[in-house]
């Protein structure tokens, strides 16, 4: 598999040559539907920077790891399924490589909520 920018699908949907149904868009990020839910409500969170995965991110890419789950946490509240108690909440998956169940070569966050139950994922 290619983990090239040139042939990225997720590189495609940031900069909108591949339709997609945001949820949200920054200049350093950008948050869509799964075309595939695995839960009432699945978001993929991504940096509009092409990085792999979560093994190819080191010191320099903190900053970015922080404000992208800090991302996860607010969307997590503007899409009305964030924890507030009781039996609230929602799941946060990123998958790395095969052996974690990474399908496509962009690093992206998961972010899974809504009644059980669920589809696998992976
Ligand atoms: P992962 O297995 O962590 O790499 O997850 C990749 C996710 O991308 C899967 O849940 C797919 O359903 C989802 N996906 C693949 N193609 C698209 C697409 N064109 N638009 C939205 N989600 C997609
Ligand atoms: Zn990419």
């Amino acid at each position: 598999m290619s983990h090239d920018r040139s042939t990225c699908l997720f590189c495609k949907i940031a900069d909108g040559l591949i339709p997609s149904t945001r949820v949200y868009e920054d200049d350093e990020f950008v948050a869509f539907r799964d075309i595939r839910p695995a839960a009432q409500t699945h978001v993929l969170i991504i940096p509009r920077e092409h990085i792999p995965t979560l093994a190819d991110c080191g010191e320099n890419e903190a900053p970015l790891l922080g404000r992208m789950f800090v991302l996860v946490a607010r969307l997590a509240r503007e899409l009305g399924v964030s924890y507030t108690g009781g039996e609230t909440g929602y799941r946060t998956v990123v998958n790395t490589g095969p052996g974690g169940g990474q399908e496509v070569y962009h690093l992206h966050a998961h972010l899974l909520a809504g009644p059980r139950p669920w589809q696998r994922m992976g």
